[in-house]
């Protein structure tokens, strides 16, 4: 709390009155706490790549440019970091239009169902690169709903990339699509390494990842999930979790649904 004290004086100086005003700071100073975090973040996020870009490009400089093999494998290096980079702030970009609602969204009268299938079929060769099973349960009927293709189409790959990034070979992602009245419902099912309760309370956080390096290491940026939560709830639905270490995770994506 901060504690105001103002004194009224008379003409010969004497207090008269006296005014308390007393107010709670701790969201105020929540939010600061929470903005000082996140410059931290960001901060460091774009630290790491450019230390190892810096590293090679000397070590290039100083000879190591003469060997053509190491060349190469240093050069591919600093691609793949600066293609992060570019991610990174192609990602925090976003979520800034988000928070100042500039972003733009065309709501359309939308089929559900073509755009998972098509988000699906973009990620089939990532999935059969690690032996994954990619299980579609097509439905008989179609389900629409108001939105933004491009953003929907977004959440769904997002959670559906996650779920192949995050589970092992071998594993098996099943995905299904629903009528649950006020919404339809999208299941995105793996039965991956999962998420303990703990994580599982922040995995919607800006920059919160389970595992950084091994993140990091698959292109990830952590705001993924911060983001489609944003795209969600713009369109009056909602992202939720379940998740058990060693069984696997399910996202549950709720669209409103236009039929109802
Ligand atoms: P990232 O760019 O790191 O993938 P996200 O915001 O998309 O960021 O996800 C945040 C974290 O949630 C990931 O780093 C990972 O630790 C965890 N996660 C997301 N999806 C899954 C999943 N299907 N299985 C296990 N962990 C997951």
């Amino acid at each position: 709390y901060s504690v105001y004290f103002a004194k009224f004086l008379d003409q010969h100086n004497e207090a008269v009155g006296l005014i308390c005003v007393i107010q709670d700071i701790t969201e105020h100073k929540k939010l600061e706490e929470m903005q000082k975090e996140f410059v931290a973040n960001v901060s460091h996020e774009l630290r790491t790549p450019l230390t190892t870009i810096k590293s090679y490009t000397e070590t290039l400089l100083e000879g190591a440019l003469e060997d053509s093999d190491i060349a190469v494998r240093f050069l591919e290096v600093i691609n793949h970091e600066s293609d992060r980079m570019t991610a990174l702030v192609q990602d925090l970009l976003e979520l800034s239009k988000l928070d100042n609602k500039q972003i733009k969204f065309a709501m359309n009268d939308i089929n559900l169902e073509n755009i998972l299938e098509d988000s699906i079929n973009k990620y089939r060769i990532h999935s059969e690169k690690k032996n994954q099973s990619l299980i579609y349960h097509k439905p008989n009927n179609t389900f629409r709903t108001i939105g933004d293709v491009n953003r929907i189409e977004q959440v769904i790959k997002n959670i559906i990339s996650n779920a192949v990034k995050y589970s092992p070979e071998g594993a098996i992602i099943e995905i299904s699509i629903e009528d649950q009245n006020k919404y339809v419902k999208v299941s995105i099912a793996d039965n991956g390494m999962g998420i303990s309760k703990d994580d599982l309370k922040r995995i919607f956080e800006r920059f919160y990842r389970v595992d950084k390096a091994r993140s990091r290491e698959m292109g990830g940026t952590g705001l993924g999930l911060a983001i489609a939560k944003e795209i969600m709830e713009y369109h009056g639905g909602k992202i939720l979790v379940d998740s058990e270490v060693g069984v696997g995770t399910t996202f549950e994506l709720y669209f409103l649904n236009k039929q109802s």
